[in-house]
Formats: C-alpha cells, sequence, structure tokens
C-alpha cells in the first residue's frame, strides 16, 4: 500500500440514507416504550412537512407519532419533560426560542446529551410573517446562531440541525422558498394537544388522545415550557406504550461524511 493510496479521502455516505433501526439497547427499563426507528430528513426531499399548514407529511406508517416540543428550554418544565422521555427511553425534537436558549444553554446541551433533535423556533417568537422580511429573516438568523452558541459555543446562522418550525405557523411563501433555498426543512404538525390553553394535565390528556385516535400517526405538537404538558406527558407516553404506539425520531439526513486521513 502505497502513500498516496493511504492519505486517499474515503468518502462515505451517512449510515442514516432514508430510515435506520434507533439504538434501543442501551435503555436500562426493558419494558419502556423506546424509540421505533429514525427517519432522515433533508430539504431536498421533505422541504415542508405537517398537514396542519402543508400538504405534505412525514413518511409515518399507521401508529407511528413523532413527539416534538416548542418554545424552549424552559427550566423546570423542559427539565421534567426530559425526564419523561427519559424514563420511556423516547427521543422527541425541540425547537428552541433563540432567546432562552441563551440564557440557559446548560438545558440546551442537557437536551442534546439526551439524544434529542435540536430544530430552531426564531429568536424571540414573534409573527414573522407580518413584519418586514429582513426583520423575518433577522429574526430566524438570530434563533439560529442563538441556538447553536449555546450547543456548540458557535454563533453560526447555519444550522447543524437544518429544521425550523415558524412561530405560530405563520410563515409567508417568501421565507418557505428562501428556508428551501437554505436546505432547512420547514415543520409544521399533524395534531397538537392546544396546550397553549390553560387546561388541565387530564383535559389534556383526554385532548391528545382523542385526537391522536382520529389521526392515528402523526407529527404531534406540544410546548414545553407548559406545566400542564410537562404533567401530562408521563401517562401520554404510557398511553402510547399500553395502545401500541411507536415514537420515530427525525434527525438531519447526513450530507456525504469525508473520514479522510493522514498516516
Ligand atoms: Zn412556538
Amino acid at each position: 500500500m502505497n502513500c498516496s493510496t493511504l492519505v486517499a479521502s474515503l468518502f462515505v455516505l451517512a449510515v442514516l440514507g432514508g430510515t435506520a433501526q434507533a439504538a434501543t439497547t442501551d435503555c436500562p427499563r426493558k419494558d419502556a416504550l423506546g424509540t421505533s426507528r429514525v427517519i432522515a430528513v433533508d430539504a431536498a426531499t421533505y422541504p415542508r412537512v405537517g398537514l396542519k399548514s402543508f400538504p405534505q407529511s412525514l413518511p409515518l406508517r399507521d401508529k407511528e407519532v413523532v413527539l416534538t416540543f416548542d418554545d424552549g428550554p424552559w427550566p423546570p418544565t423542559t427539565k421534567k419533560v426530559l425526564a419523561a422521555l427519559a424514563q420511556e427511553c423516547v427521543h422527541a425534537t425541540f425547537f428552541l426560542i433563540g432567546k432562552p436558549a441563551s440564557e440557559h444553554p446548560d438545558i440546551v446541551k442537557l437536551i442534546e446529551a439526551g439524544g434529542h433533535t435540536i430544530g430552531h423556533h426564531s429568536w424571540s417568537h414573534p409573527d414573522l410573517a407580518h413584519m418586514p422580511e429582513s426583520d423575518a429573516i433577522s429574526q430566524i438568523d438570530r434563533g439560529i446562531a442563538a441556538d447553536e452558541k449555546a450547543l456548540h459555543g458557535t454563533a453560526t446562522t447555519t444550522p447543524s440541525t437544518p429544521f425550523f418550525r415558524f412561530p405560530g405557523f405563520q410563515s409567508t411563501p417568501a421565507l418557505l422558498d428562501l428556508m428551501q433555498s437554505r436546505g432547512i426543512s420547514v415543520f409544521g404538525a399533524d395534531l397538537w394537544a392546544s396546550d397553549w390553553h390553560e387546561m388541565s394535565s387530564k383535559q389534556e390528556l383526554e385532548l391528545l388522545i382523542r385526537r391522536l385516535k382520529e389521526a392515528r400517526k402523526g407529527i404531534i405538537l406540544l410546548h414545553d415550557p407548559k406545566a400542564h404538558t410537562a404533567a401530562m406527558l408521563p401517562a401520554f407516553l404510557r398511553y402510547l406504550r399500553e395502545n401500541d404506539y411507536h415514537v420515530v425520531q427525525v434527525v438531519p439526513k447526513q450530507a456525504t461524511v469525508d473520514i479522510s486521513r493522514t498516516p
């Protein structure tokens, strides 16, 4: 083997080509719900998903759900949500607001350490559809930069996970096109618990189960800063486990990975 061979770069496609089995073997509870599989998402294939806003959603099978949490981080409720997810060994996606992310980088790192996916949700959660477009873009970029700074110490506007959810699902065609051109998938939702309203955790659980029975599958929107949602989550996860639902995690589809080495 000569030197040029040794220094040649080796390119491999990421193992997460389309779907891959999640590693569930490290779950300490054998009867936990677990994450059943992972779907790798890229903006070319899935520029916009979520039937509440768009015609397309993720390719979920019957009784598969994707759990998403918006508007955090917000200690201590985010910690309760993380504990409930860890108890059942399931991985979710958190769409973070940049300002609280900059104030609570420890919680952002805790979310990442739990194996969850971190998407973006603007800097301070305004209605991006009803402001000058340049201001909306600033909100998007400042939010991404704050989340990245909290995660990795560098305030880059190139997100390591290119997933974005518009606050209140308020987007414009121009902003949607911009996100697609930047390779960022825009997430809507397929169903939600309407947990932005005041309600008891019991009411929220009943409402969510009723809607899930109708939809049978989908991207579920919840809010981790809501105390009633954090309180409801353990029972909801238990419901999923006892009724044969499966939790799917969404992750960014990897670009070509360069694992070149020098001898
Ligand atoms: Zn929100």
